[in-house]
C-alpha cells in the first residue's frame, strides 16, 4: 500500500484546526470560508447549507461545505446562537506571493479571530438595546468571585461571589458566555446552563491570581493596581482571566477595557433567578422580551439609555441617597414637560458612541463609528447647554459636566469627516474636501485627470507660442506632448529644449515630454491608489485621536444613557399617571392604588379597565404578612406581581404605577409560585419548589420583601396545607419580613386570628345568577369559597360535567362539615354519575365509559384548582 497522501493545503489546515480545539474553522479561500471534516457536516445541518466533498484526505473523500465571505456574518451568528464557536483563518499573504515560492507552495494562513458568544462586537450580531456580557467566576482559596465584561461598550466590573450566590448574580447578568477554570467545571456547569448561557472552560493556569495581576498591569499601563480600588485574589483571577480570554479570542488586539469597578455585594436589590423569570423582569416566561415588564415601561430613546434600562431593573439599588438622586431627577423632568421633550428629540440624535468605539479600538470599526462619535459628542455639547440653562438637580448636572470638553476632538472629525462617510476605511471616500491638502490634490488628478492635463496644454501652448500644440496618450508611450515637424524645431532650441525632451519622430509629428508631465503621469496613475493610502493614513490617525480620548467619550456615552433614562421614567410617569415613591429606611409597605404595568398594558388593548389596588404590609413599626385568597383567575398572582414591581421600579430610580407609595428600603426580594405553573421546567416541580422555599426562609431578612403564590400546591392537600403553613408561620416569626401570601387553601386564614401581623386579604368576586364575576378587587377579609366549579364552567366544560362536580363538591363539603374525614365513604355514597340525561350523550356502552371511570378516580380533595381544571379538560376530551 501506498503512503496515504495529505496534500499541503491540508496539512495546513490540520495545523491551525489542531492549535483552535473546540471551534469551527472557518478556513478562508479566495471569496469563500471553507469548512471541511466533522466541521462541514455540523455547519451544513446548522446552517442548512449543502454539504459538498472536495478532493481526498487519508483515501476517505473530505466533506466541504462553504459559506461566501461578504455573507458571512449572518451565517455566524447562527452558529454561535445555536452554541458554537467559529475560528476565522485569513489569508495572511497575497496568492500571488504564495506561488513564487513555487507552485505546490499554499498561501500562510492564521486565524484572525476567535467568535464566541461572549465576544461579538459586530453591530449586525449584537442587539443594540441589550448588554452582550462575558463572565469569569474564579476561586481561590476560600474566597470567589465573579468578573464580567460588555467588550462592545469595553464596561468591566468585579464582585466577590460565593458559588452559592453565582447563580442570583449570573441571573442579575444575563452573560452570554461564563469562563471558568476547568477545575471547576463541574460545580458551576448546571448553574450556567440553567442561565442559558455557554460555559468555556480555561486551563488553571488562565485563573492564576499572580499572572492575572501582571496581566492587568500591563492592560492600563499602571505600576498597582490601588488606583482603582482594593481586589482580593480571586478578584483578581477572574479578571486576568478574563484579559487573557480576549488575548486570545481576539489575537493580541485587546479591546478597549475601563477600569474594573469594584461592586460591594450589598449594593443592589437581591433579586435571584427564580424571581427574576417569575417577575419576567427582563424576559416574559414565554421567552420573548414582549410581555417582561421591561419592554412594558421601556421609553429610552438611545441604545445605551435602554441597556442602562435593562441594567438598573437588574439590579435596583439600595443606597437611599443614589435612589433619591435618581428619583429627584426623574421630578424634574416630569415637571419640565416641554424641556424634557426638546431634551428626548436631541438624544434620540445620539449615536451609540459606546459600540462604535469598541470597534475602532478592536480595529474593527469604520469612518462610520468615526462619525458617530462626531455626531454624538456634538450632540452631547448641545444637550450640556439645553441642561446648563436650566436649574437641574444634582445628578443630571453632574452628567451635563461629563458631556462637555470635547470640543477639539468634534472640531477634528468635523474638519476630518464628510457629512455621512462609507461603513469602511477599505474604499476610501471619507476624508472631507479641505481636510489635507496632499489629499485633495491627489483627488483632483485621480478625478480631473483630463481636466489638469487640459490646463498643462494650454499652459504649453502659451509658453510655446505653439497654438497646435497637443498633450495626447497612448499606450506605449503613455501622456506626450505632441506639435508638427515645423513646429519641432523651435522646442528642440533653446531655452525650449531644456524644458520639452524629445520622445520621438514619425512621419508628420514629433512627441515630447516633460519632467512635469511625466510626473503628473504617474501621480494620475497612482492618484487612486494614493488617495486611499492618504486616506488610510489619516484614518489612523483618527483613530488614535478618538482612542486617546476614550475615558471622556465613554463617560460622556453614560452620561447620556443616565439623561436619557431619567427623561425615559419621566415620560412614563407622565403617560402613565405613576407617582413618585416615598423611599426611606423605615418597615413601611404602604401602596395605595397599585397596578401591574404589564397587566395593564395588555388590558387597555382589549378596552378593560385595570382595578387599582391598595396593599399594607406594616403594623406599627413592624413588617406584617397579607394572606391573599380568592378563585382562580381572581387576579391573585397580578396583585402580588405588581407590589413586588413596584418596589423593584421604586429602587430601580423609577416612579410607580400607583397613587401613593411609601417603602421602607427592600434589601432583597423574593417570588415564588407553586410548582404547578411551573411545568416548563421538567424536573420535580414539587421538589424544586420547596428547594426555593428553603431559600427564601433561610436567606430572607427582615428588609426583604416576599411573594409566594400558591406555595405547596404541587403535593397533595394536607401535605400541602401544612407546608404553606408552616412557611407561613416561619416567615412571621423567624424571617419577620413584609410579605404576601396567596393561597387556594382557606383553612389558612385561621392564622391571622392566632398570628399578629398576618391579615386576610381576598380578591373579590360576585355570583350572579350561578357564574362568578370578577371584580378584581383586593379587600380585607376572608373569601368565603372557592369557585373552582364556575370557573370550570366558564371554560366550556359540558353541563353535565359542571353538575356533577356540583354535586360532588356539596357532598364533600357536607362530609368536611361533620367532621368527616372519611373522604372515601363519601364518595362511595355518591349518586351516580351518568351522562345520559345530556343531549349530546352517545347511547350508553355497557360498563364504566372512560369518561365514567377517570371520573372515578378522580379524588377532588386531593386536587389543587388548578389540577381540577386540567382534570375538567381531559374529561371533555373524553366526550
Ligand atoms: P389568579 O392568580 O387569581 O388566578 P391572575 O392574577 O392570574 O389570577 O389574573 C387573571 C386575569 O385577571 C389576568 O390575566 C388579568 O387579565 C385579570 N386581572 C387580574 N388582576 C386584575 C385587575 N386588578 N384589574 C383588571 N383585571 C385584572
Amino acid at each position: 500500500m501506498g503512503k496515504p497522501t495529505v496534500t499541503p493545503m491540508m496539512e495546513q489546515f490540520l495545523g491551525i484546526k489542531e492549535a483552535n480545539p473546540g471551534a469551527l474553522l472557518f478556513y478562508r479561500m479566495g471569496d469563500f470560508y471553507e469548512m471541511f471534516f466533522d466541521d462541514a457536516v455540523a455547519a451544513a445541518a446548522a446552517l442548512d447549507i449543502a454539504l459538498t466533498k472536495r478532493g481526498q484526505h487519508m483515501g476517505e473523500d473530505i466533506p466541504m461545505c462553504g459559506v461566501p465571505v461578504h455573507a458571512a456574518e449572518g451565517y455566524l451568528l447562527t452558529l454561535i446562537r445555536k452554541g458554537f464557536r467559529v475560528a476565522i483563518a485569513e489569508q495572511m499573504e497575497d496568492p500571488a506571493e504564495a506561488k513564487k515560492r513555487g507552485s505546490k507552495s499554499v498561501v500562510k494562513r492564521d486565524v484572525v479571530r476567535l467568535v464566541t458568544p461572549g465576544t461579538l462586537t459586530e453591530e449586525s450580531l449584537l442587539e443594540a438595546r441589550r448588554h452582550n456580557f462575558l463572565a469569569a467566576w474564579a476561586e481561590v482559596r476560600d474566597e470567589a468571585a465573579l468578573a464580567w465584561v460588555d467588550i462592545s461598550t469595553g464596561e468591566f466590573r468585579v464582585t466577590p461571589c460565593p458559588l452559592t450566590r453565582l447563580g442570583p448574580e449570573l441571573a442579575r447578568l444575563a452573560p452570554r458566555e461564563v469562563l471558568v477554570s476547568e477545575t471547576k467545571e463541574g460545580d458551576c456547569a448546571e448553574i450556567v446552563s440553567d442561565m442559558r448561557a455557554s460555559l468555556t472552560p480555561l486551563a488553571r493556569a488562565s485563573f492564576d491570581s499572580q499572572a492575572a495581576e501582571n496581566r492587568l498591569l500591563a492592560l492600563y499601563s499602571v505600576g498597582s493596581l490601588d488606583a482603582f480600588g482594593s481586589f482580593t485574589r480571586a478578584e483578581m483571577a477572574a479578571m486576568g482571566a478574563i484579559v487573557d480570554y480576549l488575548e486570545i479570542t481576539q489575537k493580541g488586539k485587546l479591546p478597549l477595557l475601563r477600569r474594573p469597578i469594584h461592586e460591594e455585594s450589598g449594593s443592589a436589590m437581591q433579586i435571584d433567578a427564580a424571581t427574576r423569570r417569575n417577575l419576567e423582569l427582563t424576559q416574559a416566561l414565554s421567552g420573548g422580551r414582549d410581555g417582561s415588564l421591561l419592554h412594558a415601561i421601556d421609553r429610552t430613546v438611545t441604545a445605551g439609555g435602554a441597556r442602562l434600562l435593562e441594567r438598573r431593573l437588574s439590579a435596583p439599588s439600595r443606597s437611599l441617597s443614589e435612589i433619591h438622586a435618581r428619583h429627584d431627577s426623574v421630578r424634574f423632568l416630569l415637571e419640565q414637560g416641554r424641556f424634557t421633550e426638546d431634551l428626548r428629540a436631541e438624544l434620540s440624535r445620539c449615536p451609540d458612541m459606546d459600540r462604535a468605539l469598541s470597534r475602532l479600538a478592536l480595529e474593527r470599526g469604520g469612518p462610520r463609528d468615526m462619525a458617530a462619535i462626531r455626531n454624538g459628542l456634538a450632540q452631547a455639547g448641545r444637550i450640556a447647554e439645553t441642561l446648563s440653562e436650566s436649574e437641574a438637580p444634582a445628578l443630571l448636572r453632574e452628567a451635563g459636566r461629563a458631556l462637555v470638553g470635547h470640543d477639539e476632538l468634534t472640531a477634528l472629525l468635523d474638519a476630518a469627516l464628510v457629512a455621512d462617510p462609507p461603513l469602511l476605511a477599505r474604499d476610501g471616500g471619507f476624508i472631507a474636501a479641505g481636510y489635507d491638502d496632499e489629499l485633495d490634490q491627489t483627488r483632483q488628478l485621480r478625478d480631473e485627470g483630463r481636466g489638469v492635463i487640459a490646463k498643462m496644454q494650454a499652459e504649453y501652448i502659451e509658453a510655446t507660442g505653439i497654438s497646435s500644440l497637443k498633450i495626447k496618450h497612448n499606450n506605449v508611450l503613455g501622456y506626450f506632448i505632441e506639435t508638427t515637424a515645423t513646429h519641432a524645431e523651435k522646442m528642440m532650441a533653446p531655452p525650449l529644449s531644456e524644458r520639452f525632451i524629445h520622445r520621438q519622430t514619425t512621419a508628420n509629428q514629433v512627441r515630447f515630454t516633460t519632467v512635469e508631465l511625466s510626473e503628473l503621469e504617474t501621480r494620475i496613475l497612482n492618484a487612486g491608489n494614493h488617495a486611499l493610502e492618504i486616506e488610510k493614513r489619516l484614518y489612523s490617525s483618527l483613530r488614535q485621536a478618538i482612542l486617546d480620548r476614550a475615558g471622556e467619550i465613554n463617560e460622556a456615552a453614560r452620561a447620556l444613557a443616565e439623561i436619557d433614562l431619567a427623561a425615559a421614567f419621566a415620560t412614563l410617569a407622565r403617560s402613565e399617571s405613576w407617582c413618585e415613591p416615598k423611599v426611606d429606611d423605615s418597615h413601611a409597605f404602604i401602596i395605595e392604588g397599585g397596578r401591574h404595568p404589564v397587566v395593564e398594558a395588555a388590558l387597555k388593548k382589549t378596552g378593560e379597565p385595570f382595578i387599582a389596588n391598595d396593599c399594607d404590609l406594616t403594623e406599627g413599626e413592624t413588617p406584617a404578612i397579607w394572606l391573599l385568597t380568592g378563585p382562580n383567575m381572581a387576579g391573585k398572582s397580578t396583585f402580588l406581581r405588581q407590589n413586588a414591581l413596584i418596589a423593584l421600579l421604586a429602587q430601580a430610580g423609577s416612579f410607580v404605577p400607583a397613587a401613593r407609595a411609601h417603602i421602607g428600603l427592600v434589601s432583597q426580594l423574593f417570588s415564588r409560585v407553586g410548582a404547578a405553573d411551573d411545568l416548563a421546567r421538567g424536573r420535580s416541580t414539587f421538589m424544586v419548589e420547596m428547594v426555593e422555599t428553603a431559600a427564601i426562609l433561610n436567606q430572607a431578612d427582615d428588609r426583604a420583601l416576599v411573594i409566594l403564590d400558591e406555595i405547596g400546591r404541587g403535593t397533595a392537600t394536607y401535605d400541602g396545607l401544612s407546608i404553606a403553613w408552616a412557611v407561613m408561620e416561619h416567615l412571621h416569626a423567624g424571617n419577620r419580613c413584609r410579605a404576601l401570601f396567596a393561597t387556594h387553601y382557606h383553612e389558612m386564614t385561621a392564622l391571622s386570628a392566632k398570628l399578629d401581623g398576618v391579615e386576610n386579604a381576598t380578591v373579590a368576586v360576585k355570583e350572579w345568577e350561578g357564574e362568578v364575576i370578577f371584580l378584581h378587587e383586593v379587600r380585607k377579609g376572608a373569601a368565603d369559597r372557592s369557585y373552582g366549579v364556575q370557573v370550570a364552567r366558564l371554560a366550556g366544560l359540558p353541563h353535565s360535567v359542571v353538575e356533577r362536580a356540583r354535586i360532588v363538591l356539596d357532598a364533600l363539603e357536607k362530609g368536611e362539615r361533620e367532621g368527616g374525614t372519611q373522604k372515601q365513604a363519601v364518595i362511595d355514597d355518591l349518586p351516580l354519575f351518568s351522562v345520559s340525561n345530556t343531549p349530546q350523550s352517545a347511547p350508553k356502552p355497557q360498563g364504566d365509559s372512560a369518561l365514567e371511570e377517570r371520573l372515578k378516580a378522580l379524588i377532588p380533595d386531593e386536587m389543587t384548582p388548578k389540577e381540577a381544571l386540567n382534570a375538567l379538560y381531559e374529561l371533555r376530551g373524553l366526550l
